[in-house]
């Protein structure tokens, strides 16, 4: 694997390796890598992609300086999974490289999208978000860009960056890896305490019930019952609703037809999990 720091030099090298025609797929990440992450991976490798992963703690998407401070990082321990799993890239940028001191960030149109669920808990945010992905799109112009279901409302705000902007990248939007308890992968996992850790897989068994007990009308008594559920467990719930997945408008009268999805955020302690399934 090639492992690179430099933006100019990266671009130069994804140009030189794909120029008789083979596509490119490209992975961005915060690094501390789990298995979710190499689900990806491995979906660009399988199709036969020249496949690159970036490994970037982007500061512009933490509203809360703290969780920047304490995200993880394993890098080397991160090489060696992409070593493994047959990345043929690795795009390692500094700070500087990713926002030059002329960087002049720009504002996205995100309009309803930013205003809820994660939009609303996390203020700013997608911006961080739409201006890391867009530079790093700018740098890798890949064919094909691969994002983590588990994010559900990044995929729909990426989705609609690259479209609004007229970028020529298609997004291939990969199913959720779950630890055998149902918890949702993530790199903030490693910093649960042990107690922590037995009792996170609520959500997702939270999530489970909502899918199986959902019925057309309304659903407000049912994700009340989950909110009392992870109250009583020790979580601080952000949200626990049902939304449109078209379009993440909150669902309360369901017309029992339209696709829908269950988000769910929550604080277990000073870790932030978030989590969502489609429900139908
Ligand atoms: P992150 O490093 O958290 O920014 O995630 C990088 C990419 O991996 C994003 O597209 C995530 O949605 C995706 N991802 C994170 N966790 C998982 C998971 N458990 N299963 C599948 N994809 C994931």
């Amino acid at each position: 694997m090639i492992i690179c720091k430099l933006a100019d030099e990266t671009q130069r090298i994804v140009k030189e390796s794909t120029k008789d025609g083979q596509k490119s797929g490209f992975i961005p990440t915060m690094g501390a890598l789990h298995d979710g992450h190499i689900s990806l991976i491995q979906k660009s490798i399988q199709a036969g992609n020249f496949t690159s992963c970036s490994i970037f703690v982007n500061p512009t998407q933490f509203n809360n300086p703290a969780d920047f401070a304490k995200y993880p990082s394993t890098l080397s321990s991160d090489i060696d999974k992409l070593e493994e799993a047959g990345c043929d890239l690795l795009f390692l940028p500094s700070q500087n490289e990713i926002y030059p001191p002329d960087f002049k960030p720009p504002h996205y149109k995100l309009g309803y999208l930013e205003s809820v669920f994660e939009g609303k808990y996390r203020p700013g945010h997608f911006q961080g978000v739409c201006m890391v992905v867009d530079r790093l799109l700018k740098i890798m112009q890949p064919t094909l860009l691969y994002l983590g279901q588990k994010d559900y409302q990044q995929c729909m705000v990426i989705s609609k960056m690259v479209s609004d902007l007229g970028i020529k990248t298609e997004i291939a939007i990969c199913p959720t890896l779950r630890e055998n308890s149902g918890l949702a992968m993530s790199s903030r996992n490693m910093r649960l305490t042990a107690d922590q850790k037995t009792k996170a897989p609520l959500i997702s068994t939270e999530l489970l019930r909502l899918k199986k007990n959902i019925r057309e009308g309304n659903v407000d008594s049912i994700l009340e019952e989950s909110i009392k559920t992870l109250d009583k467990a020790g979580f601080k719930v952000d949200y626990f609703s049902v939304a449109n997945a078209a379009n993440l408008q909150p669902v309360t009268n369901w017309d029992g037809q339209s696709k829908i999805v269950g988000l769910a955020a929550a604080f277990l302690g000073e870790i932030r999990l978030i989590d969502n399934m489609l429900l139908n």
